[in-house]
């Protein structure tokens, strides 16, 4: 599908847009999204496991009263405890599940339950096949059904579980040669009932990709802005939050620079419109460059209006990135003739540092900045204004 089609020209670079645009009927992301896939489909699987493991648990403590009734009397005990046995993992899993901090061991146990259910349950059958061909293997398939819709398994991990479940099954029939006829029968079943399964699993797995790459790239719609891709004013907020509580853990200050374009109204009245955007386009690519460690932050604030977050400068630094991003944007030069301040298109900042150890607020660290614009402009505009004293 073409990704104007569907509404994605402005997320196009996206890997998310880019796989939804390549498809993935094989259910296989590229290298890079799979793994991001399969840790959200883990996060994502947790409480469908606390379900899935309160099934298990209660209808194989359920079984043990069906083979009090009709186990052969000799097999009991043994059948027994190998229920015991099976119950072992499915009550450490109940704890991983409880914790949530163990996720790819919650992963492992989860394949580890599935092969205890299928292998135990076997073992019964077949142990009970010796005496009575009649008993009941039909709960076989109830642990394959939940290997493909309630564990959140991926297809093909479905598919090996339920595949070495149906193997060890035939192989403990022919070994307790249960009647050729039945066995056949049996198996046939448990093979359609495996096919039936797969494919609700594999239309499931895809629409689960899908969701996983929609939700991404409808966040990144919300949270990008669509003619610069910076960050956008709303995930502004949500990068402060973030920076601020790390910014207290490890007591460093965080610095705010405030950036407008001067005069830019008379830009675009003189230059039109889409030559103000090419500007804004540029000017954002310069803030990109000057925000290239890990916890530095460029918005596109509103407008032509722009914000650079940083982590752990001094002031003096913060003001010296400042003056970086003038000298930048004049050495670019792009003539500005309708501009009072100067020939060039240029910008006005306000700079404002906020300290861990202050009980302050996003709301003054903005403000502060805010301020040290608004004298920027007050002063002639193309200058760097700090609200601190430095
Ligand atoms: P000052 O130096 O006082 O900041 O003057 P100014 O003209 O830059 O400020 P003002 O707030 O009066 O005007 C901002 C202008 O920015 C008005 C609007 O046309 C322009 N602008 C806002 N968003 C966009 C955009 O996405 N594209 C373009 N091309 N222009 C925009
Ligand atoms: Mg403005
Ligand atoms: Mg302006």
């Amino acid at each position: 599908m073409a990704s104007e089609e569907i509404g994605l020209d402005d997320v196009l670079h996206s890997p998310y847009t880019q796989q939804l645009v390549a498809g993935f009927r094989m259910l296989r992301f590229s290298p890079v999204l799979e793994g991001e896939y399969r840790q959200y489909l883990l996060e994502e699987s947790v409480d469908l496991k606390r379900v899935a493991l309160f099934l298990g648990i209660i209808l194989w403590t359920s079984f043990t009263v069906l083979d009090i009734a009709l186990a052969a009397p000799g097999n009991l005990w043994a059948t027994l405890l190998l229920r015991m046995a099976v119950l072992s993992p499915l009550l450490l899993t109940v704890w991983l599940v409880h914790t949530r901090t163990h996720l790819p061991l919650l992963q492992v146990m989860s394949h580890v339950c599935i092969l205890s259910l299928g292998i135990g349950g076997i073992m019964i059958i077949g142990n009970a096949h010796q005496s009575q061909p009649n008993f009941p293997y039909e709960g076989l398939f109830l642990v394959c059904m939940a290997a493909y819709f309630l564990v959140g398994f991926r297809l093909i991990e479905a598919l090996v579980c339920s595949t070495i479940i149906m193997l060890v099954y035939l192989s403990v029939e022919l070994w307790v040669q249960l009647p050729t006829h039945q066995l056949i029968n049996n198996f046939v079943f448990m093979a359609n009932a495996n096919l039936i399964g797969a494919v609700g699993c594999y239309l499931l797995e895809f629409k689960s990709r899908e969701h996983f790459l929609t939700k991404r790239v409808l966040s990144l719609q919300a949270e990008q802005d669509s003619l610069t891709g910076l960050d956008n004013r709303r995930s502004l907020g949500r990068i402060f939050t973030r920076l601020w509580r790390q910014a207290k853990r490890e007591s460093y200050p965080i610095s705010m620079l405030l950036c407008d374009l001067d005069f830019f109204k008379q830009y675009n009245d003189s230059y039109g419109h889409q030559a103000g955007d090419e500007v804004l386009v540029r000017v954002a690519s310069i803030l990109n460059e000057l925000a290239r460690r890990p916890l530095d932050v460029a918005v596109r604030f509103g407008g032509e209006e722009f914000v650079l977050i940083y982590y752990n400068l001094t002031e003096a630094e913060a003001v010296q990135r400042a003056e970086l991003l003038c000298h930048t944007l004049r050495r670019v030069n792009i003539e500005h003739g309708t501009s009072a301040a100067t020939s060039r298109v240029s910008v006005s900042i306000g700079v404002a540092m906020i300290q861990p150890h202050l009980n302050e607020h996003f709301s003054d660290l903005y403000k502060r900045a805010d301020d040290a614009l608004y004298k920027a402009k007050e002063q002639g505009r193309n200058r760097v204004v700090c609200s601190c004293p430095c």
